[in-house]
């Protein structure tokens, strides 16, 4: 059984959070994680950088994938929610809307999962941080279940749209403090040491979100 954090915000690039990107390493072994994934917000680690946090975290059995949580917009400048982004190699900080973002990372090979999708806002009952019932009109690679901001019914919704549209959970524990990470959790069925394998078995379904 392989345990990553999917969801995890460093202040090296998000400003609104207090982790050091030189303790998540540290911090994933003491959750007793085999891997992570940095989600910054708008952007990916460039390159080089994120083969030096690799190879830092190599060095103590964790494998880290390198993410970016995208922002999207209608054409109301509404907000259609937020999105974790895997696997396109570059930073997709220009705004548009959830289905033009899942186009586009599509085509460049990556999956796209929606970001605590029912998370109430402070607009309250029917207004969310994320897509919402927005989720069932996209297609979505997967959606986030276990979140530290999902209530029980909001795992409920969840629950209802991994059902219908035939998508798998994920748990994250969109960490901006060091002890938060490994709060909330993604269990892959099969081992996973990169990028490739970390696409290929979110695709095919084979993990389930824990709350811890
Ligand atoms: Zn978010
Ligand atoms: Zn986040």
């Amino acid at each position: 059984m392989i345990t990553f954090d999917i969801h995890i915000h460093t202040r090296r690039y998000s400003g609104c959070s207090f982790i050091d990107y030189e303790d998540i390493v540290g911090q994933a072994a003491a959750a007793r994680l085999d891997g992570i994934a940095v989600t910054e917000h708008g952007m990916r680690w460039p390159d080089e950088e994120f083969g030096r946090l690799r190879k830092m975290a190599a060095d103590r059995g964790i494998v880290v994938i390198n993410g970016q949580e995208i922002n999207t917009f209608n054409a109301a400048n509404r907000s259609e929610g937020e999105f974790l982004v895997f696997g396109v190699h570059r930073s997709l900080t220009r705004a548009c809307s959830a289905t033009e973002l899942i186009q586009t990372v599509h085509e460049e090979g990556g999956i796209v999962i929606a970001a605590h999708p029912y998370k109430l806002s402070r607009g309250g009952r029917s207004h969310y941080y994320g897509a919402g019932d927005l989720v069932y009109k996209l297609k979505l690679d997967g959606i986030e279940l276990c979140h530290p901001d999902h209530s029980e019914l909001a795992m409920k919704k969840v629950k209802k749209a991994m059902d219908e549209l035939k998508i798998p959970g994920t748990g994250g524990s969109d960490a901006h403090k060091i002890l938060n990470i490994g709060s909330c959790v993604t269990i892959f069925d099969n081992p996973v040491s990169d990028e490739v394998d970390f696409i290929k078995e979110i695709r095919a379904g084979r993990i389930r979100a824990e709350k811890r």
